[in-house]
C-alpha cells in the first residue's frame, strides 16, 4: 500500500448516515438514505471542505502563502477555501463570476450569504466578467503570476477544487460510507456486503462526481451514481469528469476505470466500472435559479423531513432523483444514498425568491 496523502485535517467526520421515512414518498417510494455531508463543518461546511483537506495540504507542502481559486459571486468553493485558509495561516484571492464587474467594483457589495463569510475570513475578492471566467483557468494562472511578482507563493485550486487529486477526497469518503454500512449504520444487509443500487449527488465542476463514481465502484458502495448537473450538459461534464477521473487515476492506479451509462440502462454490479449517469434534466432555468417545480419541492422536502436544502446544487439534485424515480429509472424499493453537499449559505442569500412557494406563511 502507498503511503497516506497528506491531509490538513478540516473534516468533522465521518458524518452521518440518516434516514427520513417521510422523504420516500416525496422520491416515488425509493427508499432514500442521507449522507450528510453537509454538516462536514461548521460554516466551512460542505462538499468543498474535504476535497480542501488534501488540496490544502499540498498547499503547505509546496510552502504557499496564499491560495488563489474561483467560482460564482455565491460560490460554496471559495467561501470554505477562505474559511479553511483563515483557520490555517494562508491568505485567500478568490476571483468571483458576476453579471457587471465595474459595476460590482463600484457599489457596495451584497453583504449576504458566501459573500459576507468570504469577506468575514479576510479573503481577498476580485470580480471577473462571465466572458473571463469562461478562460478561468488562464485567469487563475494570472492573478497567480501577478502574486508572486508582488513577492506571494501562490497555489491554485480550480474551480470546486476539482482536479484529480481533490477528487480523490470523494474516494475516501465512498471508504468511509462503505465502513459505516459494515457496522450497521445503513440498511441492515448492508453488513452482509450489500450495497445501494444508486448514489446521488449534486454536479457543479465534476470533481466531487469523479471520486463518487470511482469511490463507489472501488468499495462496494453503489451500483451506479448519478449525478445531477446544476450547470452545462450532460456532454460537457461527461468530457469534464472523465477527464478529472484520468487525472485521479494517474495519483491512484488500483482505481478502477470510469464507465459513462445513460439513464435508462439497468444497472449492474461489480461489472469492475464506475458506472456514471450524468443527468443534466434537473438543472432548472439557469445556475442558481430554480423553478416554480423545484422551489416547492425544496420547501416539502424541508416542511416534511426537517432537512434543509439549497436553490443551486442539493434541492435540483434531490428533484431530479425524485424525476428519474418517478420515471421508472430508479426502481420504487431501490436504495438510494443521497449525498447531501451542503450549501445553506447560497439558500439564505435567496430567500426573496421563494416568498411565493412558501405561500401563505410568508
Ligand atoms: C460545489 C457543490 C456541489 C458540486 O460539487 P462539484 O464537485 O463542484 O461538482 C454540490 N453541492 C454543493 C452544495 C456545492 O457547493
Amino acid at each position: 500500500m502507498s503511503a497516506p496523502r497528506p491531509r490538513l485535517p478540516l473534516v468533522h467526520g465521518p458524518t452521518p448516515i440518516v434516514r427520513r421515512p417521510a422523504l420516500d414518498a416525496l422520491v416515488s417510494g425509493v427508499e432514500v438514505w442521507i449522507k450528510r455531508d453537509d454538516v462536514t463543518g461548521g460554516a466551512e461546511s460542505g462538499n468543498k471542505l474535504r476535497k480542501l483537506e488534501l488540496l490544502l495540504a499540498d498547499a503547505r507542502a509546496k510552502g504557499a502563502t496564499t491560495v488563489v481559486t474561483c467560482g460564482g459571486l455565491q460560490s460554496n468553493h471559495a467561501r470554505a477555501t477562505a474559511l479553511a485558509c483563515a483557520a490555517h495561516g494562508l491568505r485567500a484571492v478568490l476571483v468571483l463570476r458576476v453579471a457587471d464587474p465595474a459595476r460590482a467594483r463600484r457599489e457596495p457589495i451584497d453583504l449576504s450569504g458566501n459573500v459576507l463569510l468570504d469577506l468575514l475570513a479576510g479573503a481577498q475578492i476580485r470580480f471577473c466578467s462571465p466572458d473571463e471566467y469562461a478562460q478561468r483557468n488562464a485567469l487563475l494562472e494570472r492573478v497567480a503570476y501577478e502574486l508572486a511578482e508582488a513577492g506571494e507563493r501562490p497555489y491554485v485550486i480550480p474551480e470546486g477544487g476539482s482536479n484529480g487529486l481533490g477528487s480523490l477526497a470523494y474516494v475516501d469518503a465512498m471508504r468511509e460510507v462503505r465502513a459505516q454500512m459494515d457496522l450497521g449504520l445503513a440498511f441492515p444487509e448492508a453488513t452482509a456486503g450489500g450495497a445501494f443500487d444508486v448514489v446521488a449527488h449534486a454536479c457543479g465542476s465534476g470533481g466531487t462526481a469523479a471520486g463518487v463514481a470511482l469511490g463507489a465502484a472501488q468499495h462496494d458502495v453503489a451500483r451506479a451514481t448519478w449525478a445531477f448537473a446544476v450547470c452545462d450538459d450532460t456532454a460537457t461534464f461527461e468530457r469534464r469528469i472523465a477527464s478529472i477521473a484520468l487525472e485521479a487515476r494517474g495519483l491512484e492506479p488500483e482505481l478502477p476505470e470510469l464507465g459513462l451509462a445513460p439513464a435508462d440502462e439497468p444497472p449492474t454490479l461489480r461489472q469492475g466500472r464506475a458506472r456514471l449517469v450524468v443527468d443534466d434534466r434537473a438543472k432548472g432555468p439557469a445556475y442558481a435559479v430554480m423553478d416554480a417545480d423545484q422551489k416547492r419541492f425544496l420547501f416539502e422536502v424541508t416542511r416534511s423531513t426537517g432537512l434543509v436544502l439549497d436553490p443551486v446544487y442539493t434541492g435540483k439534485a434531490l428533484f431530479g432523483l425524485a424525476e428519474a424515480a418517478s420515471r421508472g429509472e430508479i426502481p420504487r424499493g431501490a436504495r438510494a444514498l443521497f449525498l447531501h453537499t451542503g450549501g445553506l449559505p447560497g439558500l439564505l442569500a435567496q430567500g426573496e425568491g421563494l416568498r411565493e412557494a412558501l405561500g401563505e406563511g410568508a
